[in-house]
């Protein structure tokens, strides 16, 4: 099998309270595990595709064939984001960015306040689900926000950072609540990581 589902950096009860136990049981251990294991039957006869990195895959979708480039797009980009999504958390985290990323951030969105602001509001306007992200695209950093599984990669940028708007990623806590699962999420952004792979963005290597 090509793709495999990356094993959680922390237990799952690490990002208690903010993020329950069970929803991080379904979420990494049925969700995206269905997208992994639906990615490799779509893949299935497609050695060159399947043996392509994630990324690579998302960023040449136009060279998928027609026939499976939708089921690639939804488990595909479905394994990226969770990917990037687990990595970019830890428990006892939260707080702000230093280095670089702190700056660029000020540069871009006025300040530390409004950018929070701006990924929330992102995230409460997808109507129905998907993702809010932070993105290098053309050398900037760009909030936006992306429906279904669609990732960033398929139109030329990097995700930074990404926050998951679907139900399933904070139903049972917060029911209906989105905006307050975006408020509690904070709490749990391991800005380490992010610095990383924004460093790496720059770098052209993410
Ligand atoms: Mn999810």
């Amino acid at each position: 099998m090509p793709f495999s589902l990356p094993n959680l950096p922390y237990a799952t009860n690490a990002l208690e309270p903010f993020i329950d136990t069970m929803t991080m049981e379904i979420h990494h251990g049925r969700h995206h595990k269905a997208y992994v294991d639906n990615l490799n039957k779509v893949l299935e006869g497609q050695a060159a595709l399947a043996s392509k990195s994630i990324e690579q895959l998302l960023r040449e979708i136009a060279q998928v064939p027609e026939a499976i480039r939708q089921p690639v797009i939804n488990n595909g980009g479905g394994h990226a984001n969770h990917a990037m999504f687990w990595e970019i958390m830890a428990g006892g985290a939260g707080g702000e960015p230093s280095g670089p990323l702190a700056d660029d951030i000020k540069a871009t969105f006025t300040d530390f306040a409004t950018f929070k602001a701006q990924i929330k509001d992102a995230g409460v306007k997808r109507f129905g689900s998907g993702w809010s992200w932070l993105v290098l695209a053309d050398g900037k950093l760009k909030i936006l926000s992306s429906a279904n599984q669609d990732s960033p990669y398929m139109s030329g940028q990097a995700p930074i950072m990404g926050v998951d708007v679907w139900e399933h990623a904070y139903y049972l806590k917060y029911q209906n609540k989105r905006p307050d699962y975006l408020d509690a999420w904070w709490s749990v952004v391991n800005w380490k990581v992010i610095a990383e792979r924004y460093a790496k963005a720059k770098a052209g290597k993410l």
